[in-house]
This record gives structure tokens, C-alpha cells and sequence, in this order.
């Protein structure tokens, strides 16, 4: 019988085990993909993705992106690495070069294979922003030698590498700066401030504030930010971004822990702890190149995307 190619879009996910890249596989197989999730399980969980280990056009691979990986592919979401800032600490030489050695591996692929390649940046690549809100043509205030850094100029060293693969070689990207993001699938221990707030207002335990609890963070629910990776990644070829994807509701660490003790129903107190060096005073993303662009923006209010993620957190106490 003679080979028929499959007219499914064959689409890599990097990452594609942790929080945002198995919603985009999810997305991804309903969409009729063909997905194949590529992830070394350093912050990644199998139980994120159990669900589609069954379905034919769901193939997993351990692989770090450090190395070179060789694959036919359409398009690659190159999301690996680790989000959370004391995961992304606990081994900064190995998140260096996965942002790095990883945007090379992954760039060379689009250029060998002319996949659209979109990459997982960060609003981290303002720091400590001077300019509030944030714009894409902000330079940012970032600390190249502190603790944060591996993960920061990580980030801004691959923004670097798409845009030379963009000019030098035409690959086709799309860089997408993402602002905080919370939902289902986040690790329980993930370290970050919503995952932490959730586990310990359910368990009334103390809500840990660092500092004065005073410093803001925007909060963009995770299906509204799906939307935003397939609007990008299908978007017109003259369009590379950089491009602020996040919610632009702005709220205080406190805000947040009161909002979350609430909704929770927990009896929980709040304690405050140090504040992390070179922990971002303020974040809020100016979304206004995602709305003329991508014609996107954020749904979701805060509180209703934290029912969601208080709900998915309590079943996960359950099992
Ligand atoms: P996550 O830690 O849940 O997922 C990252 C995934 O990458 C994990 O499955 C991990 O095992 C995998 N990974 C790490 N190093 C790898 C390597 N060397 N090779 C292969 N796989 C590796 O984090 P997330 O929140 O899902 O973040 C996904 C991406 O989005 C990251 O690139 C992150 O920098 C970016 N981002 C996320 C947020 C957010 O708020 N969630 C904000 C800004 C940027
Ligand atoms: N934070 C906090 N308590 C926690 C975890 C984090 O007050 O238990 C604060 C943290 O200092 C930062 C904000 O919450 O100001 C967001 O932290 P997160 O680690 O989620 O991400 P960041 O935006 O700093 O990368």
C-alpha cells in the first residue's frame, strides 16, 4: 500500500509536561494536531498529561532541549524550561543553558525543517521595570548578575537568538513576552505566589507575603493565554512580536492572599517573610500591540479563574 501522508499539522510542544505546555497540547490534539511533547520532567508531571497518552496523535519524548533533537515538524511552541523563580534558582547553570543551548537547538530545527517557531519569553525581560506598564519597546531594568539572572537574561540571550535566526536566516518566528499566568496543572510545590497561597489557604496554614506584600503582579488565566500562543503562532509571516501577553487587572500580593483567603473559606492568617533580592516591584503589561495584532485580549477575571485553580488544587489534596 503506498505511503499517505497525514494532513494534520504536526506541531512540537518543548515543555510540553508542565503547566502551560500541556494546556497547549490539550488545545493542541483538540485543534487536530499532531502533537509530540517533548520534556526531561524537571518541573514537568506525568499526571499532566496522562489523559492523552492513549491518543494516536499524542506522542511523548524524554529529551533535554540542551541536546539537538531531530524531528519532521510544522510548527515548535519551544517552552522548556523552569518558570518558577526557586525552581529556576535551584540549578541556574543548567536554566541558562536550557534557554539558551535550547533557542539554538530549537532555532536550528525551524530553520532545517521551515517550522513557525514560537517562543515562551517572559515579562522577566523588564526586571525590575523603570516604565509601568510595560511596553514591548522598553529595554528593562535587569540585574545580569544576581539571582534572577539566570533566568532573565536566559530569556533575553534566546529573544536575541530568534531575532538574529529571524534576520540572518528567515526563520519564521514568533516571540511572545508572557505575564504572569496561573490555572490547573500548576505544580502544588511549584513555589510561585498563587500555587503557594491556594495550598496553603486550603490547608489553613499561614499565607507567606514576602516583603510588604505592597508589590503588584498581573494575573492572566491560562486558557486565555492558549488563545494567545495559536493566535500568534498562526498570525501573518511579517509578524515576529515581541508581544506582551498577560492580563492587564493589576493587583498587591496582599490583594491577592485576601482574594484567595476568601474564596477559600480558609482560616488561614498572614505572616510576611523577606522579600526575595531583586524581586520586581511592580508588573503590568500594556497589551495594546495584542489587541491591534492578534485581536486578543484576556477574558477571564481574577476571581473566576482562581475558583477554577482552588478547585482543580482541592482534587489534587484529594488523590
Ligand atoms: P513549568 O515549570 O510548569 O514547565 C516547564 C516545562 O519545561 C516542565 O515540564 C519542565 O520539565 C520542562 N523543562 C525544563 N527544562 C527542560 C529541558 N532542559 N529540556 C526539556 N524540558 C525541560 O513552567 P510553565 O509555567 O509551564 O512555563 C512554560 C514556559 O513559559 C517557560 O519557558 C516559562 O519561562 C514561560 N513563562 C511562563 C510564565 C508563567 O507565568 N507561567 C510566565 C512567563 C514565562
Ligand atoms: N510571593 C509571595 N509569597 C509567596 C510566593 C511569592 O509574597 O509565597 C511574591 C513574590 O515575592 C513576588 C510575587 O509574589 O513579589 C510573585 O512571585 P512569583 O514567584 O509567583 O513570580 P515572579 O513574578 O516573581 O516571577
Amino acid at each position: 500500500m503506498p505511503y499517505k501522508k497525514i494532513n494534520q499539522p504536526r506541531s512540537l510542544v518543548t515543555g510540553g509536561a508542565g503547566f502551560l505546555g500541556s494546556h497547549l497540547c490539550a488545545r493542541l490534539l483538540k485543534e487536530k494536531n499532531d502533537v509530540i511533547c517533548l520534556d526531561n520532567f524537571y518541573t514537568g508531571q506525568k499526571r499532566n498529561i496522562s489523559d492523552f497518552i492513549t491518543n494516536p496523535y499524542f506522542e511523548l519524548v524524554r529529551h533535554d532541549v540542551t541536546f539537538p533533537y531531530y524531528v519532521e515538524v510544522d510548527r515548535i511552541f519551544n517552552l522548556a524550561c523552569p518558570a518558577s523563580p526557586p525552581h529556576y534558582q535551584s540549578d541556574p547553570v543548567q536554566t541558562t543553558k536550557t534557554s539558551v543551548h535550547g533557542a539554538i537547538n530549537m532555532l536550528g530545527l525551524a530553520k532545517r525543517t521551515g517550522s513557525v517557531i514560537l517562543q515562551a519569553s517572559t515579562s522577566e525581560v523588564y526586571g525590575d521595570p523603570a516604565v509601568h506598564p510595560q511596553v514591548e519597546s522598553y529595554w528593562g531594568n535587569v540585574n545580569p548578575i544576581g539571582p534572577r539572572s539566570c533566568y532573565d537574561e536566559g530569556k533575553r540571550c534566546a529573544e536575541t537568538l530568534f531575532f538574529d535566526y529571524y534576520r540572518q536566516h528567515n526563520v519564521k518566528i514568533k516571540v511572545v513576552r508572557i505575564f504572569n499566568t496561573y490555572g490547573p496543572n500548576m505544580h502544588p510545590n511549584d513555589g510561585r505566589v498563587v500555587s503557594n497561597f491556594i495550598m496553603q489557604a486550603l490547608q489553613n496554614k499561614d499565607i507567606t507575603v514576602y516583603g510588604s506584600g505592597l508589590q503588584t503582579r498581573s494575573f492572566c488565566y491560562v486558557d486565555d493565554l492558549i488563545d494567545a500562543f495559536l493566535l500568534a503562532s498562526e498570525s501573518p509571516p511579517d509578524f515576529t512580536g515581541p508581544v506582551n501577553i498577560g492580563n492587564p487587572s493589576e493587583f498587591t500580593m496582599l490583594e491577592l492572599a485576601e482574594k484567595i483567603i476568601s474564596l477559600t473559606g480558609s482560616s488561614s492568617k498572614i505572616i510576611y517573610m523577606p522579600l526575595p533580592l531583586d524581586d520586581p516591584k511592580q508588573r503590568k503589561p500594556d497589551i495594546t500591540i495584542a489587541k491591534e495584532k492578534l485581536k486578543w485580549e484576556p477574558k477571564t477575571a481574577l476571581e473566576d479563574g482562581l475558583k477554577e485553580t482552588i478547585a482543580y488544587f482541592r482534587k489534587f489534596m484529594e488523590a
